[in-house]
């Protein structure tokens, strides 16, 4: 692990966090594939996205996107 990022809890928490920085267009440093609870997959190009199919918000901080286990859900339509 790199340390040095802020652990938040929820997804929503990132949501948050991510979009009062004014980082939520931000590429993550690798670009997963997504496997959504719906069964949709998809590329995640930006650190907080809908799903395409049912615009379930997922959600990293820049600095913890190289590891997929920090992508969290944050709600259906959490990101509008
Ligand atoms: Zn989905």
């Amino acid at each position: 692990m790199s340390g040095g990022c802020s652990s938040l809890k929820s997804g929503q928490e990132v949501v948050d966090h991510v979009k009062s920085k004014g980082k939520d267009q931000f590429a993550p440093k690798v670009e997963h594939k997504i496997n959504c609870e719906c069964g949709e997959t998809f590329s995640f190009t930006k650190v907080i996205m809908n799903c395409p199919n049912c615009e379930m918000t997922y959600a990293v901080t820049p600095c913890s996107s190289g590891d997929i286990n920090n992508i969290k859900t944050a709600g259906i339509k959490y990101a509008g």
